[in-house]
């Protein structure tokens, strides 16, 4: 019956398990493609934003370029200073150069001293000049390109190296000398926050030496999401993150919720199927155990019909010589017929109890009474089998409204149990007595004992434990179940202590009138 439950259990169990692991693997595996797929397209969407501000700077830098064409093309003598010189605080001055690089015009300068930027140009590196007359010649083939150039000596500034091509005028190469922290803030700020909104982070540092120069919301460098080089802002790299956390956290927070519910989903189908296998064990067991019922009860009603049919055999063959052995066989035909009926009746009992019918009689007696009348009909019994009963009862009558039979019938059950559980010692001692607001009686043996475990199991209906003598012991498994069933009906109860080897004492508890 083990292995078929097994494989009951084992085959509910795959059926549970495998759809639910199979679809747990594929949704695992799906989250991590949409979050390749969510963090491509969001990371190409960063992308295009750093891209628009460092197209926002260029247009900003030819803006400046058309400003400077426009300066040496207006007519009048004395050339006010480009417009944005006035408008941006973060351009600290102007200067250009003609295509040989020495001339040198200082077109506006403010409080900084510019003049050590002049020196800058006449200082150019070859490699730097090279650099400056590829620009020149952009231009001249009708192609502006513009360059941002880091201050040799002070980090806080650089420059645009910007060549313009005036009409009627030498193309020049116009050098603007900018504060790299109010550049920002004047030119790129603006767009920054306005890009930024409620739901990015961006954040403007420098590379060298991670200081940040500026970010729309304090944001640690370490953080950001997707970095990239600012095309006109040197030693610059600008970084993005999402205001509400990164994508992989999405992705990350949603596999967890999605493993939480599949795994409170698969306790819950695993607790389903554990009940389900629970019960139809239990009913598999309860089938075994009728059928070991069928066998057991039938060998109980065997023994006593072939000693009764025996008997009266040899009776009736007038083979039993003297009056002394004639009487001998009588008491063991009626014996044998005591049996029997006492097993039809406990039979009887029993499917009136399954069927809810058993009706109880209550009335007042004593425990005591109760005890002597039972010890005085089976003490002859138990002698017969080598049985002595100590008998423990107090003076004070302990008073109950109970069915009499009933609990003489349980009580008996528990003696019977204590003889057929006995061994060596055949020792069984009935006492009464008051236990908090109950009065008891118990049934004490010194025979094999019970485990444990077993306490509980044996007042199931056709249980018998499967270890032990109880294999050579004759029983159907119901009598306990039956003392259950009365003294629940009693609303009383019933403590056993026993330890396997050393005996048992069943006490039944009920209520004190
Ligand atoms: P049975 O007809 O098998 O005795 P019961 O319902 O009376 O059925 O008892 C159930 C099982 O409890 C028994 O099969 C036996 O294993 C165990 N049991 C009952 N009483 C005792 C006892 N006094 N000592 C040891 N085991 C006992």
């Amino acid at each position: 019956m083990k292995n078929k439950t097994t494989s009951i259990a084992l085959s509910l169990l795959f059926l549970i398990l495998a759809p639910v692991i199979v679809f747990l693997l594929y949704e695992l595996n799906t989250t991590d493609e949409n979050e390749k797929l969510l963090q491509s397209s969001y990371r190409s969407q960063l992308s295009t934003i750093i891209y628009s501000v460092n197209q926002f700077s260029l247009d900003i830098a030819y803006s400046w370029g058309r400003e400077m064409e426009n300066y040496y093309q207006a007519k009048s003598g004395a050339k006010a200073a480009p417009r944005f010189t006035g408008l941006y605080s973060c351009v600290k001055g102007v200067l250009t150069v003609d295509s040989t690089l020495d001339k040198e015009n200082i077109i506006y300068s403010s409080a900084l001293p510019v003049s050590r930027d002049i020196a800058f140009v006449s200082q150019m590196s070859e490699a730097a000049k090279v650099r400056v007359r590829k620009l020149l010649n952009y231009q001249k083939s009708g192609y502006q390109k513009v360059e941002a150039w880091g201050h040799p000596k002070n980090d806080s500034l650089f420059y645009y190296i910007l060549p313009v091509n005036p009409v009627d005028e030498t193309p020049k190469i116009v050098i603007i000398v900018l504060d790299r922290k109010q550049y920002i803030r004047q030119v790129l700020r603006p767009q920054l926050d306005r890009t930024a909104g409620s739901f990015f982070i961006f954040e403007i540092f420098n590379e060298t030496t991670q200081q940040s120069l500026y970010a729309t919301s304090p944001v640690a460098i370490k953080d950001l999401e997707n970095v990239e080089k600012l095309w006109l802002l040197p030693d610059c790299k600008m970084g993005i993150k999402l205001r509400t956390g990164a994508v992989s956290e999405f992705v990350g927070k949603r596999t967890v919720t999605v493993l939480v519910i599949f795994g409170s989903l698969l306790v819950l189908v695993c607790l389903g199927g554990f009940f389900a296998i629970r019960s139809v064990r239990k009913e598999l067991m309860v089938a075994q155990m009728k059928a070991d019922f069928v066998a057991n009860i039938s060998h109980e009603f065997r023994t006593p019909l072939s000693l009764i049919s025996m008997f009266a055999e040899t009776l009736e063959l007038g083979r039993a010589r003297t009056e002394e052995k004639k009487n001998e066989y009588y008491a063991i035909i009626y014996g044998e017929a005591q049996r029997l009926s006492k097993l039809v009746n406990s039979i009887l009992n029993f499917s009136h109890m399954e069927s809810g019918k058993r009706a109880f009689h209550f009335k007042e007696f004593s425990l005591q009474d109760l005890v002597n009348d039972i010890i005085r009909a089976y003490q002859f019994h138990a002698q017969q089998k080598g049985f002595t009963f100590t008998v423990q009862l107090p003076e004070t009558p302990l008073m109950v409204n109970a069915d009499y039979d009933a609990l003489s019938e349980s009580v008996i059950n528990l003696i019977d149990n204590g003889m057929k559980y006995s061994t060596d010692v055949k020792k069984i001692t009935i006492s009464a007595g008051v236990k908090q607001s109950f009065v008891f009686i118990a049934v004490e043996d010194a025979g094999i004992g019970i485990a444990a475990g077993e306490k509980k199991k044996i007042f199931e209906k056709f249980y018998r434990v499967s270890t032990g003598n109880v294999h050579t012991v004759k029983g159907s498994g119901i009598g306990l179940s039956i003392v259950d069933h009365v003294i629940s009906a009693h609303g009383g109860k019933i403590e056993v202590e026993s330890e396997p080897g050393k005996g048992s004492i069943f006490r039944l508890l009920l209520k004190k009138i």
